[in-house]
């Protein structure tokens, strides 16, 4: 257990690339006494976490990775899940993160002390851990979340989430049901689907799936990134531009430039044509909502599954679940041996945040994000809340890869704990009019997007919260975004 007298420098919670991230940012700017508290046994995250089959990283790999840690090794253009996590152990290993790390530590709560200036973390076991800075990296999607239908607690035969897969279990003629279309789905049933005796799919809402550009990268590009890394930036540079214009021009000014959300959904309608001969079928696949209102995906072998009838598609709702089937609103049951779960996670009611933190004067994160509307500065700070760098917070997701979005933060980062140095403060927390001026600004933003101007209410996308709101995204672009973390006006921040 940790001497409770000792104040580190950092506690980081998530030893995914998030808290990675943090860490590496803290040891440029000087921190090197750091803890890393991470829920689960090794480090990588989502990486870690997800390992079933089919699991491949959706974002061109040159850009779904750190821009100052290139991996010229990636053995396919959308790197296999493995690979990210192997990537993961490198940096950790490369950047002398492991030393920090520690495993099986659930963190219950953190609490503010304005009087001695540091945050006192607490883990589940009751250890406290007390630390300058906090930092929370506990991902957008680490909450896995059942399905809430009647009777499912009853079935008798092999339950599985996807985030929770078993290696050792086979599912070799076995009769499947599997609930969920949504991105885990796609990439995991045409992967299963040709062992299983029996394979029904249960879709409540369709997903818009563009054809996947993916392929092997050859040798002599990989010697070529190797040993000229600028080769790959401009690789990375493409992938970015086009990740870009899809989030900017398609999701986020939708209602001035309508025509680029067209050309996502009508690239993934002909690809739905091409692969699925069916017109029912392709019907119950097509979705009734604009192109980008839920998070889009890519598969060339998803509609396949179904067209081939490797796999069979149930739009019928489900009324409840049996010791040994599924029961549809129709009355029709199918006997299952296994049911999967790809019913993904729980994003607003149990992350945000994922643990009690209290700020000063006992303020409630959770609760005031809850009454006062999800807010931040920046997407990584908030008023009440000193030396807190909130990585997953509300508007905070910047472009549409992961690393978009840590390397601003990192930006941010450094920006203020030079100015604190610099000014030899000891606690730094955004002023309520900078955060009031960022969040006019984002949600004055969001009225262009697909998700005021779209069609989005048949969309079940967790980028909306049960009361409408849409926070995860930052509405701005990246460039922004990176241009705002190195730029902020430093008076943003009381410095103490
Ligand atoms: P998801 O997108 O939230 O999809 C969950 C699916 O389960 C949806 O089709 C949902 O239907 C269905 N579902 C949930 N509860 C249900 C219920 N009670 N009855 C019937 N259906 C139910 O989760 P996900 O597929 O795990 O993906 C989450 C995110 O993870 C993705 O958007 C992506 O950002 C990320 N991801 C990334 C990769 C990658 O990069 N390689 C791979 C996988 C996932 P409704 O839509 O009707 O709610």
């Amino acid at each position: 257990m940790t001497n409770t007298t000792t104040i580190h420098d950092a506690v980081i919670v998530g030893a995914g690339f998030g808290g990675m991230g943090a860490a590496i940012q803290l040891q440029r700017s000087g921190y090197s006494d750091i803890v890393i508290l991470e829920r689960e046994d090794d480090l990588g995250g989502t990486w870690h976490v997800n390992h079933y089959p089919g699991l491949a990283v959706d974002i061109p790999s040159p850009t779904y990775s750190y821009s100052f840690e290139p991996n010229p090794y990636w053995t396919r253009l959308f790197a296999p899940g493995a690979e990210l996590k192997a990537y993961a152990t490198h940096v950790a290993e490369k950047y002398d993160l492991t030393r920090y790390m520690r495993f099986n530590q659930t963190v219950e709560s953190a609490a503010w002390d304005e009087q001695a200036k540091h945050w006192t973390v607490r883990t589940t076991t009751g250890e406290e851990i007390r630390a300058t800075f906090l930092a929370t990296a506990t991902g957008f999607l680490s909450q896995p979340k059942m399905p809430d239908i009647d009777g499912i607690e009853s079935f008798e035969g092999k339950v599985i989430h996807t985030a929770a897969w078993d290696d050792e279990y086979d599912l070799e003629g076995k009769r499947v049901a599997l609930i969920g279309t949504g991105a885990t789905a796609v990439q995991l049933i045409p992967t299963i689907a040709d062992k299983l005796k029996e394979f029904t799919v249960y879709q409540r809402t369709a997903i818009w799936v563009s054809p996947k550009m993916d392929t092997a990268i050859p040798t002599f590009a990989k010697s070529l990134f190797a040993r000229l890394p600028l080769s790959q930036r401009a690789v990375r540079l493409g992938g970015t531009s086009i990740l870009e214009l899809l989030m900017v021009a398609g999701v986020l000014h939708y209602g001035s430039i309508p025509a680029a959300n067209k050309i996502g959904e009508t690239l993934c309608r002909a690809h739905l044509r091409r692969e699925i001969k069916d017109k029912e079928l392709r019907r119950k696949l097509t979705p009734d909502y604009s192109f980008g209102c839920k998070r889009p995906t890519f598969s060339n072998t998803f509609y396949k599954t179904f067209d081939s009838g490797q796999a069979r598609l149930e739009t019928t709702p489900i009324d409840h679940i049996e010791k040994d089937g599924i029961v549809t609103t129709d009355g029709n049951k199918v006997e299952i041996d296994v049911l999967i779960c790809a019913t993904g996670f729980d994003i607003w009611e149990t992350n945000f945040p994922a643990l009690t933190i209290i700020g000063r004067n006992g303020k409630d994160l959770g609760q005031t994000w809850r009454t006062d509307g999800f807010q931040s500065y920046e997407g990584i700070a908030m008023p009440g809340f000193p030396n807190f760098f909130s990585l997953n917070s509300p508007f905070s997701y910047s472009g549409l890869s992961y690393f978009t979005t840590v390397e601003s933060q990192m930006k941010h980062m450094a920006r203020l704990l030079e100015a604190m140095d610099k000014k030899g403060a000891r606690s730094f927390e955004a002023t309520e009019e900078a955060t009031a001026e960022f969040m006019e600004r984002m949600l004055n933003n969001l009225d262009d997007s697909v998700f005021r101007q779209g069609s989005c209410s048949t969309s079940r996308s967790y980028y909306f919260t049960k009361k409408g709101e849409t926070p995860l995204l930052r509405a701005t672009s990246t460039i922004n975004a990176f241009r705002e973390a190195g730029s902020f006006p430093i008076s943003d921040y009381e410095l103490v």
